[in-house]
């Protein structure tokens, strides 16, 4: 079976899929953008089970639940700081990706939601930056079999327009 991919426009907190994933930094202890965003919308219990964690590697995942999400559980991964793509950026963020697919099948979810990891304020390129996204999960669903639908929150609409070329073009 093929999951579905697709990229939408909102804020993630507000999607009723099984994951979200949260683009965290290395000591899961909050932050800004979207970190903040999901922490203030799951309430304090979340950054609670975060402080048993010890802090994720950059490239790496751990899952927490959702607390007052809709969403049942949160993947924490940690995207690379963009230092200009030669300080091995690609295959950091292509392992987010990866690892939070992982994670999130073997946690059962049958669907689940990103956010642009690393294109904040870590300041990856957004074009690269989603071709990685889109090749990266397809690829590692299909290893999976478990997920049946993953989307692309994009909060912003030049995002959106991005993730929509790159979907169609590989489709
Ligand atoms: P990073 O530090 O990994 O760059 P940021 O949170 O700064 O993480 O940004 C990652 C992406 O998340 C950016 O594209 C930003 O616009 C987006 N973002 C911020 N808030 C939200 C939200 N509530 N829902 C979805 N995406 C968001």
């Amino acid at each position: 079976m093929t999951a579905t991919l697709r990229a939408i426009q909102a804020d993630i907190t507000t999607l009723d899929v099984d994951a979200i994933v949260n683009a965290a930094n290395s000591s899961l202890l909050g932050g800004g953008g979207v970190d903040g965003a999901i922490h203030r919308a799951a309430g304090p219990e979340l950054l609670a089970e975060c402080k048993t964690l010890y802090g994720c590697k950059t490239g790496d995942a751990k899952a927490t639940r959702g607390y007052r999400l809709p969403a049942r559980y949160v993947i924490h991964t940690v995207g690379p700081v963009w230092h200009g793509g030669n300080a091995g950026e690609p295959g950091l963020l292509a392992s987010c990706y990866r690892r939070s697919v992982e994670l999130a099948a073997g946690l059962g979810a049958k669907s689940m939601a990103f956010p642009a990891i690393s294109t904040g304020v870590y300041g990856y390129p957004k074009e690269p930056a989603a071709r990685i996204a889109v090749f990266t999960v397809r690829n590692a669903v299909q290893l999976q079999g478990i997920l049946e639908e993953v989307i692309f929150c994009c909060f912003s609409n030049a995002d959106l327009v991005i993730y929509k070329a790159i979907l169609n073009e590989s489709a």
